[in-house]
Protein backbone atom coordinates (compact mmCIF):
# COMPACT_ATOMS: atom_id res chain seq x y z
CA UNK A 1 0.00 0.00 0.00
CA UNK A 2 1.41 3.24 -0.75
CA UNK A 3 0.90 6.17 1.74
CA UNK A 4 -1.11 9.02 1.28
CA UNK A 5 -0.83 12.59 2.95
CA UNK A 6 -3.07 15.87 2.26
CA UNK A 7 -1.06 17.83 0.04
CA UNK A 8 1.56 15.25 -1.73
CA UNK A 9 0.50 14.27 -4.81
CA UNK A 10 3.39 11.87 -5.30
CA UNK A 11 4.23 8.63 -3.93
CA UNK A 12 6.49 8.31 -0.69
CA UNK A 13 8.59 5.02 -0.54
CA UNK A 14 6.72 2.96 2.07
CA UNK A 15 8.42 1.01 5.07
CA UNK A 16 11.15 -1.47 3.75
CA UNK A 17 9.85 -5.43 3.65
CA UNK A 18 11.53 -7.85 5.80
CA UNK A 19 12.58 -9.79 2.73
CA UNK A 20 13.66 -6.80 0.57
CA UNK A 21 16.71 -6.26 -1.93
CA UNK A 22 19.53 -3.78 -1.50
CA UNK A 23 20.47 -2.02 -4.91
CA UNK A 24 23.68 -1.02 -5.71
CA UNK A 25 24.00 2.99 -6.00
CA UNK A 26 26.65 4.20 -8.05
CA UNK A 27 28.21 7.84 -7.93
CA UNK A 28 26.26 9.59 -11.54
CA UNK A 29 27.22 8.50 -14.28
CA UNK A 30 26.91 11.82 -16.83
CA UNK A 31 27.48 11.80 -20.86
CA UNK A 32 23.94 10.34 -21.72
CA UNK A 33 22.57 13.40 -23.21
CA UNK A 34 19.29 13.79 -22.22
CA UNK A 35 17.29 11.96 -19.46
CA UNK A 36 13.66 11.94 -19.24
CA UNK A 37 12.24 11.79 -15.36
CA UNK A 38 9.30 9.26 -16.10
CA UNK A 39 8.12 9.07 -12.48
CA UNK A 40 9.39 10.74 -8.94
CA UNK A 41 8.98 10.13 -5.29
CA UNK A 42 7.59 13.07 -3.03
CA UNK A 43 9.48 16.35 -2.81
CA UNK A 44 8.54 16.10 1.22
CA UNK A 45 10.51 13.63 2.02
CA UNK A 46 14.77 14.26 2.56
CA UNK A 47 15.29 11.12 -0.28
CA UNK A 48 13.81 11.89 -3.47
CA UNK A 49 13.85 8.90 -6.29
CA UNK A 50 13.21 9.35 -9.59
CA UNK A 51 13.31 6.85 -12.72
CA UNK A 52 15.26 8.47 -15.15
CA UNK A 53 15.13 7.12 -19.41
CA UNK A 54 17.67 8.33 -21.51
CA UNK A 55 18.20 6.87 -25.35
CA UNK A 56 16.82 3.50 -24.88
CA UNK A 57 18.28 2.61 -21.24
CA UNK A 58 16.98 3.53 -17.81
CA UNK A 59 17.55 3.34 -14.54
CA UNK A 60 16.87 5.14 -10.69
CA UNK A 61 18.17 8.28 -9.51
CA UNK A 62 18.68 8.92 -5.89
CA UNK A 63 18.67 12.54 -4.61
CA UNK A 64 19.10 13.00 -0.54
CA UNK A 65 18.03 17.00 -0.26
CA UNK A 66 20.96 18.00 1.94
CA UNK A 67 21.66 21.75 3.01
CA UNK A 68 23.89 22.71 0.36
CA UNK A 69 25.10 20.17 -2.57
CA UNK A 70 22.70 17.04 -2.74
CA UNK A 71 23.74 13.76 -2.94
CA UNK A 72 22.97 12.08 -6.03
CA UNK A 73 23.49 8.21 -6.92
CA UNK A 74 22.18 6.26 -9.55
CA UNK A 75 21.29 2.28 -10.02
CA UNK A 76 22.69 0.68 -13.23
CA UNK A 77 21.48 0.92 -16.35
CA UNK A 78 18.29 -1.28 -17.84
CA UNK A 79 16.08 -1.53 -20.39
CA UNK A 80 12.69 0.64 -19.49
CA UNK A 81 10.69 -2.68 -18.64
CA UNK A 82 13.47 -3.89 -16.06
CA UNK A 83 14.02 -0.13 -14.47
CA UNK A 84 10.06 -0.45 -14.41
CA UNK A 85 9.73 -3.29 -12.44
CA UNK A 86 12.47 -2.19 -10.27
CA UNK A 87 10.51 1.18 -9.99
CA UNK A 88 7.13 -0.77 -9.03
CA UNK A 89 9.06 -2.81 -6.43
CA UNK A 90 10.99 -0.22 -4.83
CA UNK A 91 7.27 1.41 -4.69
CA UNK A 92 6.37 -1.58 -2.56
CA UNK A 93 8.96 -1.19 -0.19
CA UNK A 94 10.28 -4.64 -1.91
CA UNK A 95 13.88 -2.75 -2.89
CA UNK A 96 15.59 0.41 -1.77
ZN1 LIG B 1 4.87 13.95 0.55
Amino acid sequence: MMEIYIGCVSPHVPALRTDHMRLVWHAPFQGEGRVRVIAWTCHCRATVYELCHASGIAYLRRTVQLEGAPEVHETYRWTFSVAEGVWVALLQGRVR
